[in-house]
């Protein structure tokens, strides 16, 4: 993962757009896909305002056994009709090594959670899985720990990783997690892999989600991911920090006006 290896920054391309080296993306969509209708709806508004990746988990990784899991298989399969539909690639989380292949076959990205980021055994199985990866930073991982987290995947054979900053439990308890906006130019001076923000995670309010996002693109960020629901005070997860389309309009202006300003 290192600059020293390759001083040439890694660009992903997909067929919507790139990340790395100046490009820029936004993946955005639910926290989960809850129905059909949900997904359907929430990928076209994202596209509308110009997300170039639909987000959504179909396998949730929730902190409590008794709340929503995600829709599992289902989930993979309206992920895969709302892509066919927007033609935005997917990207969506893969819980447990036994799950990869099948998540493979669905998904354009594979995201490895928060909580699953030193899954080591998880991580050398998407890394032979040939497609790219969205890496989160784990809860209380240091910028250290989180590229070696990366380097596992690397190791297997993947040089397709996206690092995401996505908030770091510290003392304070006003925001979910602290965004460490920092990481993004350590990061980006140590390698040549493309960083994203998740200001959603990080904020865990709706009202919070805008500012984090423009702190990131500020700072460097190669890419966003950002939660964004057709009726967020539904949501099954995470209901508090998605974007209703309002909102989520709003941020991709701004964001926009941002980047040309830099
Ligand atoms: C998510 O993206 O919905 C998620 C669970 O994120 P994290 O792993 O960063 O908490
Ligand atoms: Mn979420």
């Amino acid at each position: 993962a290192s600059r020293e290896v390759k001083p040439t920054p890694t660009v992903l391309a997909f067929p919507t757009g790139q990340t790395g080296g100046g490009h820029f993306m936004v993946a955005a969509g639910p926290c989960s896909v809850e129905s059909r209708e949900q997904i359907l709806t929430a990928a076209r508004f994202v596209k509308r305002h110009g997300a170039q990746m639909l987000r959504g988990g179909a396998f949730k990784p929730r902190t409590s056994p008794y709340a929503f899991q995600g829709l599992g298989e289902m989930g993979l399969e309206l992920l895969a009709e709302a892509r066919a539909e927007t033609g935005l690639p997917v990207v969506t989380e893969v819980t447990r090594p036994d799950l990869v292949e099948r998540v493979a076959e669905q998904a354009d990205v594979l995201q490895v959670g928060a909580r699953n980021a030193q899954n080591f055994a998880l991580l050398s199985e998407v890394g032979q899985a040939g497609k790219p990866v969205l890496l989160k930073r784990g809860l209380s991982m240091t910028l250290e720990e989180f590229l070696m987290a990366a380097e596992y995947v690397l190791a297997a054979g993947n040089p397709r990783v996206i690092l995401v900053e996505r908030g770091i439990r510290t003392f304070e308890r006003a925001t979910r997690f602290t965004l460490d906006v920092s990481a993004v130019p350590v990061l980006k001076s140590w390698t040549h892999l493309p960083v994203w923000v998740d200001p959603s995670h990080a904020a865990g309010k709706r009202a919070w989600v805008l500012p984090l996002a423009l702190a990131g693109v500020a700072a460097g960020a190669d890419g966003l991911i950002v939660e964004a629901h057709p009726h967020p005070e539904q949501a099954r997860s995470d209901a508090a920090q998605q974007l209703p389309e309002p909102l989520f309009a709003t941020l991709m202006q701004r964001v926009r006006a941002l980047r040309a300003a830099l």
